[in-house]
């Protein structure tokens, strides 16, 4: 980090020892995985930045925008919709985390037996360590699985700023009517903690920021179907979880300019592995940063990863706005019909997960699926046998993976990942 930021961090309230401790194994962590990467494209060297800057730079542009009187909002689902957040001046922060953190402090809210993810934002909050939950003035939850509809009940009494958006389960017409009466509760609760109106100009430029955003991840994951890959897994999934917290505008040139370069390396054939190295996909629970383990075994094992079916990743841009609306209230309507295409396995039934996953790995043309769900996701264990048996239909090879953040099992995995890619080219 390039500037001492402790004052900052201890005006946020965090414990300023535990946190040196957790950068200080970040550090080393994105050291050995990322930066020990061979022929890496040049302008990952922004997204090295944001990394690094990760507690620093990006709080303090936060805190400057809360001076200027913009509200920071919380999230943790892509049913929230960004587009909502920037109509009201606001910024969007996703705030899951993908460390083993807190586990003890955070079980005396929530069941041991409760998904990492849950857990870890629970504990990076209990522990003191995470600056962006201190800087939101709204923190929005959704009734999507059950671990997190309970965990925001305690989520709410430790930090008093909880608000639950109710996703339905199925998507029938009663269902439609209910999301849409929720994206107009949001409008209007957006509107009262901003202390400003949404419009339909304000609303139209907040879709085009947006949906520029999801064009550019559309082209990095329509760029990673060559064959060398031009970039990692790994890389590509960083950039995915950059995309929940860094300036939409700025993140999307930036984006751009990747891309451009691995156009060129498509030109060139230069990858990242050699041509014909094992593709697999990977489907299933979200990962967020630093959740970077199976990426890591994975690549590590000679293979690369081409695509994430997850929502740090293609659930996340898989469908764009449509920008054709002339009034708020259209709009609103627009906005409930689109975050209702996304498939989380938290509705039934959710077929339309099994077609976007053979239609995302004939595109990237993947060798083998492996599906990953984090232990105690049982909407996501659940539905890994109806994907599996899917896939079996159509001669795909797939692996069934259930892990958490914990790096015990890491021996494990790779052994099983291993054998996984001597099918594949066995196959
Ligand atoms: S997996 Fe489901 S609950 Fe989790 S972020 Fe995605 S849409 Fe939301
Ligand atoms: S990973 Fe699964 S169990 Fe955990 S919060 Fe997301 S949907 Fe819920």
């Amino acid at each position: 980090m390039s500037t001492d930021y402790k004052e900052m961090w201890n005006d946020l309230g965090l414990n300023i020892d535990a946190h040196d401790g957790l950068l200080a194994v970040l550090t080393n962590a994105y050291k050995d995985i990322y930066l020990s990467q061979k022929n890496r494209p040049s302008a990952m060297g922004y997204f090295d930045f944001v990394i690094s800057e990760v507690h620093g730079l990006r709080i303090e542009e936060l805190i400057k925008a809360k001076e200027l009187g913009k509200k920071v909002i919380g999230t943790f689902c892509i049913f929230v919709p960004e587009e909502l957040i920037l109509a009201v001046d606001g910024v969007c922060i996703g705030l899951c985390s993908g460390a083993e953190v807190g586990s003890d402090s955070a079980e005396t809210h929530i069941p041991r037996n409760t998904c990492a993810l849950i857990k870890s934002f629970i504990g990076f909050k209990m522990s003191g360590l995470c600056p962006y939950v201190e800087t939101t003035d709204l923190i929005v939850g959704e009734t999507t699985c059950d671990g997190k509809k309970k965990a925001y009940e305690a989520f709410g009494k430790i930090t008093g700023k909880v608000y639950v958006m109710e996703v339905p389960h199925k998507k029938d017409d009663a269902d439609k009517l209910l999301w849409k009466q929720e994206i107009r509760q949001f409008a209007e609760k957006l509107q009262a903690v901003a202390s400003k109106d949404i419009t339909v100009e304000k609303l139209r430029q907040a879709v085009r920021v947006v949906n520029e955003k999801r064009l550019a991840l559309q082209r990095l994951s329509n760029l990673r179907a060559n064959d060398p890959a031009p970039i990692s897994g790994l890389d590509a999934l960083l950039i995915n979880q950059i995309s929940f917290f860094d300036d939409p505008v700025r993140f999307t040139a930036k984006l751009n300019e990747l891309c451009d370069e691995l156009e060129l390396r498509v030109k060139a054939a230069t990858g990242v592995a050699p041509k014909g190295a094992p593709r697999v996909m990977i489907a299933g629970s979200p990962m967020a940063i630093p959740n970077w383990k199976l990426h890591a075994v994975i690549e590590g094992s000679g293979a690369v990863v081409v695509g994430e079916e997850a929502c740090v990743g293609e659930r996340n841009y898989r469908t764009l706005l449509d920008e054709t609306f002339d009034t708020v209230s259209q709009a609103l309507d627009m906005i409930a019909e689109r975050y209702l295409t996304i498939d989380c396995a938290c509705f039934t039934p959710n077929d339309d997960r099994l077609d976007n996953i053979k239609i995302m790995a004939e595109k990237l043309r993947a060798d083998g699926i492996i599906h990953y769900a984090l232990l105690f996701c049982t909407i996501y264990m659940m539905e890994s046998y109806k994907v599996g048996n899917s896939l079996k239909e159509h001669d795909i090879p797939f692996l069934r993976i259930e892990t958490d953040y914990s790096l015990e099992d890491m021996g494990q995995l790779k052994t099983r990942v291993e054998a996984f890619l001597e099918m594949i080219k066995g196959v």
